[in-house]
């Protein structure tokens, strides 16, 4: 089977594949000088024909590559990028350090590799330039800005152009599908900060860490309106006492799989319980 990795333009100078062949969402961007991928999908493969695909869109060389989080669909794919500068928020770095973190995705990469060629030569590759707060990357009069906010996993990051008027979310948003919202290290009170930071940059597009492109900071109400609601849920669930099965979730994103909503609301009991 031959694999492909097809880039789309969302602006003159910014591109993404969110069909979900790479599992987690991907792109990148074009500077003066010089291209930055952000996120590295959960394969090798497609991590690599993205960076061709990026150098011969825009006739320009990666030089960073930016990791959104540490989720194994986002970094899997980042040994075709070895050869260049990676970057992530310390936290992340920390959370892939994490003795647990490194022992679950060794499992996770055996099984990747069980799925035939697409899941071959998964290396676990540590970034090597690590940020607090926020990192700007300049090349003459244009930049990008990467803040460090915590929320889906204590590492999340997004990515401002604020030339294209467009950010890229990393798993801060999932477009039109159920959030995971049940990491062990997902800070469910920075995560609707983030939210709303990403709102009040007021871009034209987002770029969510699944499903398509956004067009609008209003498209990012519903998602807050949806943890919102899930906050207050819990927070009667907590005082009401109500048994874990007999909690009901906003609908906004239709039905979650079981696996995932349970996750997802356990985590949130625990954090609210001990707020
Ligand atoms: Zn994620």
């Amino acid at each position: 089977m031959d694999i492909t990795y097809d880039l789309e333009s969302i602006t003159e100078l910014t591109v993404a594949n969110t069909t979900g062949i790479g599992r987690g969402n991907a792109g990148g961007l074009a500077l003066r000088n010089f291209c930055v991928a952000i996120d590295s999908t959960m394969y090798v493969k497609t991590s690599e024909i993205m960076r061709q695909n990026l150098e011969k869109q825009f006739s320009l060389p990666v030089k960073f590559l930016v990791i959104s989080h540490y989720h194994g669909d986002h970094i899997f794919g980042m040994a075709a990028f070895k050869d260049i500068c990676i970057l992530s928020s310390e936290q992340t770095s920390k959370v892939m350090l994490n003795e647990e973190t490194k022992s679950r995705y060794q499992v996770f990469i055996k099984d990747l590799a069980k799925e035939g060629p697409i899941g071959e030569a998964i290396e676990y590759v540590l970034p090597t330039l690590l940020f607090n707060g926020k990192l700007i990357i300049q090349d003459n009069d244009l930049y990008i800005e990467i803040f460090h906010t915590g929320g889906h996993t204590a590492g999340s990051s997004f990515i401002n152009f604020p030339h294209e008027n467009v950010v890229f979310a990393g798993d801060l948003i999932f477009e039109n599908t159920f959030p995971y919202a049940g990491d062990p290290t997902c800070d469910p009170e920075l995560l609707i900060n983030a939210l709303q930071k990403m709102r009040d940059i007021n871009a034209d597009f987002y770029i969510p860490g699944h499903g398509p492109t956004m067009k609008g900071a209003s498209t990012l109400d519903r998602h807050i309106t949806f943890y919102h609601d899930l906050r207050d849920i819990i927070r009667d669930a907590i005082k009401d006492n109500t048994a874990v099965d007999k909690i009901s979730i906003p609908d906004t994103f239709g039905e979650p799989d079981a696996g995932r909503k349970s996750m997802t609301v356990n985590h949130w009991l625990n954090y609210y319980k001990n707020k």
